[in-house]
C-alpha cells in the first residue's frame, strides 16, 4: 500500500491531521472546562464572602441573618444544585440553604482552613456539585462555609462544545482526504501520459523522442533526461548494428574469394602445382580473415573491459625508440623518412604491449597514407600531468567530415581504402587500450598536407 504516492500522501495528512488537531481538540476542550469552572468559583467565593459579611454583621444571630438575606433564589429551591451550610468548629451544621433544609438534607461535611478550597463532590440530587470550603474566625467562634454550585449545566456545556468539534475536525478530515485524492489525481495525470509514451519507444523506434507531452516543472528534468538516454541508446544501437553488417562485410570479401578458389578448383582435374597455387591463395585469404577475427575480438574485449591489461611503470621515451627501430626499414621501404624527438625519461602505468602496439598503429598508419618521400615524425613531451605523444605525417589528410568518425571499427576514409589494405579497426583498437589507460587521443588534419594524431597518457605520480 506503501507504495502509492497517493497512499504516503493519505497516511502523512493522516498522521499530520491527527496530531495538529488532538492538540488542537484538547487545547480548546481544557481552556473552555477552565473558563467555566473558572466562573463558578468566582461566584461561589463571593458567595462565601457574601455569607461570613452577614454572620459577621449579625453577631451569633445566625439562621437571623441568612434566613433574611442569604435566601433568595436558587438557594429557596430544593434540590436546585446552589447550597450553603455553615458548620460550627464542633462539626455541627448550624445553618444551611433551604434547597437543603426543605428536603431535610446536608452537603457531606469536610474540613476547611482559613484558605479557600474547591472540591467536585456528588450533591444530595447524585449530581456533580463544584463546592468552596472555607473557615472564618467570627465573634461567635470558628465556622466552615461551604457552599455549591451544580456542575451540570457547565458539564453539558463543554460536551456539546467537545462533540462540535469532533464534528467539524471529522468534516474537515474527510473532506481534505478526499481533496488530497483529487489534487494528486491531477498531479499524476502528467506521470501517467508520460509513462504511457515511455512505453511506446522500443529498440525499433529509439528515434522517437517524447515531445508534445504537457509535464510539470518537476518532471521536466525526467523528460530531458530520458530523451539524452534514448540518444545515447540510439547511437549505441547504430555503432552495433553498423559494426555487426561492416564485419560481416569485412568477413565475406575472403569467404566468397575461397570459395570461388574451391569451385574453380574442383571443376576438373589439377595439376600438382596449381593445387598448391591454390591452397597458397586461399592459406592468404584465410589469415586475412583471422587477422579481422582477433582484432574484432581485441576491440570487443577491450571496450567491454574484459581484457586484462598487466600494467607496470613503462618508459614511454623507450618504448618510442623502440617503435621507431622497428618501424624504420618499414618506412625506408616506403620511401619515407621516419625521425624522433624525446623529452627525457617519462614514466606512465601501463601495459607496454598494448601500448607498443598503440604507437605501431599510428605510425603504420602515418606511413601507409603518406606520399613518397614523406616524413613521420614521433615526438613527446609533458603537460600538465600527461605526456602527450604526437605522431604527425606529411600524408594525404583525412577530410574534415571523417574526423569525428575515424576511431570507428570498420571506419575507412574512402579516398584510402582502394589503394592501402587495412580493416579500419586498427585506430579504434588504438582508443580502446588508450582509453583503458584513462587517456585519450586526439587527431588533427588537412587534407593533401598530413595529419597529427595526439595520445595524451597520464604521468606515474609516484
Ligand atoms: P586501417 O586498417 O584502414 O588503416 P585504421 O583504423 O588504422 O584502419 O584507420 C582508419 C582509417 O583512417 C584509414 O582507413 C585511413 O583512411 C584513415 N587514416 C588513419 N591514419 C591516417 C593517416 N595518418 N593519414 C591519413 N589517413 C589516415
Amino acid at each position: 500500500m506503501l507504495k502509492s504516492i497517493r497512499s504516503k500522501l493519505v497516511i502523512w495528512y493522516l498522521c499530520l491531521f491527527s496530531i495538529v488537531f488532538s492538540g488542537l481538540g484538547l487545547f480548546l476542550h481544557y481552556r473552555l472546562k477552565g473558563i467555566v469552572i473558572g466562573t463558578i468559583d468566582d461566584h461561589l467565593h463571593s458567595e462565601v464572602q457574601f455569607i461570613a459579611s452577614l454572620l459577621e454583621e449579625e453577631r451569633g444571630k445566625i439562621e437571623f441573618a441568612l434566613s433574611d438575606s442569604g435566601v433568595v433564589g436558587d438557594y429557596a429551591l430544593p434540590l436546585s444544585g446552589h447550597y450553603y451550610q455553615v458548620i460550627s468548629s464542633d462539626g455541627r451544621v448550624i445553618a444551611r440553604s433551604p434547597s437543603l433544609s426543605i428536603i431535610d438534607a446536608s452537603l457531606p461535611i469536610l474540613e476547611g482552613s482559613s484558605e479557600p478550597s474547591y472540591r467536585v463532590i456528588t450533591g444530595p440530587d447524585k449530581a456533580p456539585l463544584r463546592m468552596l470550603i472555607q473557615s472564618f474566625r467570627l465573634p461567635q467562634g470558628v465556622v466552615t462555609i461551604q457552599a455549591s454550585e451544580s456542575l451540570e449545566n457547565s458539564y453539558r456545556l463543554i460536551a456539546s462544545f467537545r462533540n462540535t468539534i469532533l464534528l467539524v475536525f471529522s468534516s474537515i478530515f474527510i473532506s481534505s482526504i478526499a481533496g488530497i485524492q483529487i489534487i494528486t489525481n491531477l498531479s499524476l495525470r502528467g506521470l501517467n501520459t508520460l509513462s504511457r509514451k515511455v512505453g511506446q519507444i522500443t529498440e525499433k523506434n529509439l528515434k522517437k523522442r517524447i515531445e508534445g507531452v504537457k509535464v510539470d516543472r518537476e518532471l521536466q528534468p525526467l523528460v530531458e533526461g530520458f530523451n539524452a538516454m534514448l540518444s545515447r541508446l540510439n547511437n549505441a544501437f547504430t555503432i552495433q548494428r553498423r559494426f555487426l553488417s561492416d564485419a560481416s562485410h569485412e568477413l565475406r570479401t575472403p569467404t566468397s574469394v575461397i570459395k570461388s578458389y574451391c569451385d574453380v578448383t574442383l571443376n576438373k582435374e589439377r595439376t600438382q602445382a596449381q593445387y598448391q597455387e591454390v591452397l597458397h591463395r586461399i592459406s592468404e585469404a584465410v589469415n586475412r580473415m583471422s587477422d579481422t577475427i582477433n582484432k574484432i575480438l581485441e576491440v570487443s574485449r577491450l571496450e567491454s573491459k574484459e581484457a586484462l591489461l598487466r600494467k607496470g611503470e613503462v618508459n614511454i621515451n623507450s618504448l618510442l625508440e623502440s617503435v621507431y627501430k622497428l618501424m624504420l626499414p618499414v618506412a625506408e621501404g616506403k620511401g619515407v623518412k621516419l625521425f624522433i624527438s624525446d623529452e627525457g625519461d617519462v614514466i606512465v602505468i601501463g601495459d607496454i604491449e598494448r601500448l607498443t602496439e598503440v604507437f605501431i598503429n599510428l605510425v603504420d598508419n602515418a606511413i601507409k597514407y603518406n606520399r613518397d618521400g614523406g616524413e613521420v615524425i614521433i615526438s613527446s613531451r609533458k603537460e600538465s600531468g600527461f605526456v602527450i605523444i604526437t605522431v604527425s605525417d606529411t600524408g594525404i589528410g583525412i577530410p574534415e567530415e571523417d574526423l569525428s568518425r575515424i576511431f570507428d571499427r570498420f571506419y575507412r576514409v574512402d579516398k584510402s581504402r582502394g589503394e592501402v589494405q587495412g580493416a579500419g579497426l586498427g585506430l579504434s583498437i588504438a582508443k580502446a587500450i588508450v582509453d583503458a589507460h584513462k587517456g585519450r587521443m586526439e587527431v588533427k588534419s588537412r587534407i593533401g598536407e598530413g595529419s597529427e594524431f595526439r595520445v595524451l597518457l597520464p604521468l606515474f605520480a609516484g
